[in-house]
């Protein structure tokens, strides 16, 4: 007899090979997901490597395979991979027409799905993944850590991007120490998937403003945690994926190692920069920086950081000390 959970991770292995099997062997698959993958220029072994697959546009591919295989309807819904509603008794597949990217646990086993429109002009939603079930938890989970370990405990340094692409991107590029949250706003258990590893990381966000928004938030998030951290924006418009495209190997690393600033460095900058020379703009932007500090756990490593802005700044170490009093009285 087995449990539900067995049988949930069972069935995402036929999904996988169901999915991995029509991007390489069906005509649909071969003429609309491989040729989507290559035009994204990635070589088959990468493609390989990250499991990556095609979901058919018949609305019920899948699960009539699933059933055929002997998989009842309740296991196949609770598995979020298809919906059985009562117009509809043959039931639906949850992804169609999408390229496949399995998302795996810490030790290999495929959780869930992430799932990409071909076309950018469709009005759905551009990504769609599995909803939470027994099996997946998107908040426990970091995309890429799998393929990545190794690299991560290597160079004991763990970069994070922001999609699915990006991870992959990055390893054709032959930078391996790299996960994703994929969308979902840094949580805490998935920090501490990552310091099983390191406790360096490096947040490489998209040049835009939800990038920005996002990595100031991971950083609170991450310091909370007694990670050591660096921040790096890419230029307007580029992400790991489109940047490590256009340029060399050996130049993204460099661009990594020197570009990325230290969290203090990184928000200045961009605060200040919308500050201009506004006076109460500009004690806004420090005291968001001093927001940042009181997240740090350690009360050294709080007093180093604040002398650091002191001297950037010209300000008093007293008046930021005051003010790191009153964010950590906001804060609880
Ligand atoms: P691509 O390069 O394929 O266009 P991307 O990864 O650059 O995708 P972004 O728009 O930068 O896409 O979003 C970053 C990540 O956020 C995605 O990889 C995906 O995990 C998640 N995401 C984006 N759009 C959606 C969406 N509509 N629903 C759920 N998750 C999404
Ligand atoms: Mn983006
Ligand atoms: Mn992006
Ligand atoms: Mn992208």
């Amino acid at each position: 007899q087995q449990t539900d959970k067995e049988l949930l991770y069972k069935i995402h292995e036929v999904a996988n090979d169901f999915f991995q099997n029509q991007l390489f062997e069906s005509e649909e698959g071969k003429a609309v997901g491989y040729s989507y993958f290559k035009e994204r220029e990635l070589r088959d072994e990468i493609i390989r490597k990250f499991q990556l697959g095609y979901s058919p546009e018949q609305r019920n591919a899948f699960t009539e395979y699933a059933l055929n295989k002997g998989y009842s309807k309740e296991i196949l819904e609770k598995s979020g991979l298809s919906v059985f509603p009562e117009s509809v008794p043959n039931g639906v597949d949850r992804f169609r027409e999408r390229v496949i990217f399995p998302i795996h646990s810490f030790s290999g086993r495929v959780l869930g799905f992430g799932a990409r429109i071909l076309k950018s002009n469709v009005k759905t939603a551009k990504y769609l993944n599995s909803p939470e079930t027994e099996i997946y938890h998107k908040s426990n989970v970091l995309y890429g850590l799998n393929q990545s370990k190794q690299a991560i405990s290597k160079n004991n340094l763990c970069l994070l991007v922001e999609g699915y692409m990006d991870v992959i991107a990055l390893h054709q590029a032959g930078i391996e120490n790299v996960v994703s949250s994929s969308g979902t706003a840094l949580t805490v258990e998935q920090i501490k998937l990552i310091k099983r590893l390191t406790e360096n990381v490096t947040i490489l966000f998209d040049g835009d403003a939800a990038g920005i928004k996002a990595s100031f938030r991971s950083i609170d998030m991450l310091l909370s945690e007694s990670m050591n951290i660096r921040i790096l924006l890419f230029p307007d418009g580029d992400d790991p994926d489109s940047f490590s495209r256009k340029h060399p190997q050996e130049f993204v690393e460099n661009f990594i190692k020197n570009e990325a600033k230290d969290f203090i460095d990184f928000k200045a900058e961009i605060l200040l920069k919308e500050a201009g020379e506004d006076p109460i703009k500009k004690a806004e932007a420090i005291r968001d920086i001093v927001k940042s500090v009181a997240f740090v756990r350690n009360a050294l490593k709080q007093e180093v950081y604040l002398k650091e802005i002191s001297n950037r700044f010209g300000l008093s170490e007293q008046s930021l000390f005051n003010e790191l009093n009153v964010q950590k009285q906001i804060k609880n």
